[in-house]
């Protein structure tokens, strides 16, 4: 745990026009001065300019929530990972479940995503989790697992440090039911395993691995006091200034 350090990500979905998002980002701004942890929003694509504007010289880091896995090209609605990382765009989520579940999002369109964003220069922060149904039958480990490992083919070990995975169970997600700090714990735990079985343990021991699903100021102490929780992923509660920055306390 010493080797990592933790990291708080909002992932603010389709919310916050540029308004809404200078405001939000300007109250959050002295709330997380000089944080502990690594202090992350990530804004829907025609907020980063703004966000960009808004958290120069803070201790808050942008992300975008997808990019393309291609350079350039005919693909309408698209944003590639060049184009990010030209804004001065730090950080992006790929892989999210929702999109997964509404947009066809794949364990293999994620790989992609994932190559283009560090090719980039980006970091990406890589989404994997079960259903419910996959719990319920016991696949939970193998299943996230298997995930970790498509995400990350053919991504270098260099590459790897720039790599931060959330573990987020999609039954969580949005729906206020948060993985007990065990099961939190347990997956997370499976990620980093899945990555030494890969690149060895000492490249493991450095990789931040973060639990999403619910997290709040409520439940983030326990879920942050497990070993192999390095952070959230918070969505909810992300659209407001002090319940994010209470989270982000209790990750400092
Ligand atoms: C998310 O969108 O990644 C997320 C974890 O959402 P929420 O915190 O609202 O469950």
């Amino acid at each position: 745990r010493d080797l990592r350090t933790p990291v708080i990500a909002g992932n603010w979905k389709m919310n916050n026009d540029r308004t809404a998002a200078k405001a939000l980002l300007s109250d959050l701004a002295p709330l997380v001065k000089d944080a502990a942890c690594t202090v992350i929003t990530c804004v829907p694509f025609t907020d980063l300019e703004t966000a960009l504007a808004a958290t120069a010289g803070t201790d808050i880091k942008v992300g975008a929530q997808n990019c393309h896995f291609e350079k350039s090209g005919a693909y309408t609605g698209e944003v590639s990972a060049d184009m990010l990382a030209e804004m001065g765009v730090e950080y992006v989520v790929l892989g999210h479940s929702e999109r997964r579940q509404y947009f066809g999002e794949t364990d293999v369109t994620v790989n992609l995503r994932t190559k283009a964003a560090l090719a980039a220069g980006l970091k990406p922060i890589v989404c994997v989790g079960e259903h419910l149904e996959d719990r319920e039958q016991g696949v939970t480990a193998e299943l996230v697992a298997l995930q970790t490992k498509i995400a990350l083919l053919d991504v270098t070990a260099e590459q790897l440090q720039n790599v931060i995975i959330a573990y987020e169970p999609v039954w969580a997600i949005g729906t206020g039911k948060t993985a007990t700090a065990e099961q939190a714990g347990e997956v997370c735990g499976v990620i980093r395993a899945t990555v030494a079985s890969l690149y060895g343990k000492e490249a493991a021991d450095k990789l931040v691995v973060q639990y999403g699903g619910s997290m709040n100021a409520g439940n983030a102490d326990e879920l942050l006091a497990q070993p192999d929780v390095d952070g959230g992923l918070i969505g909810g509660a992300s659209l407001k200034a002090d319940a994010f920055a209470q989270i982000v306390a209790a990750a400092s």
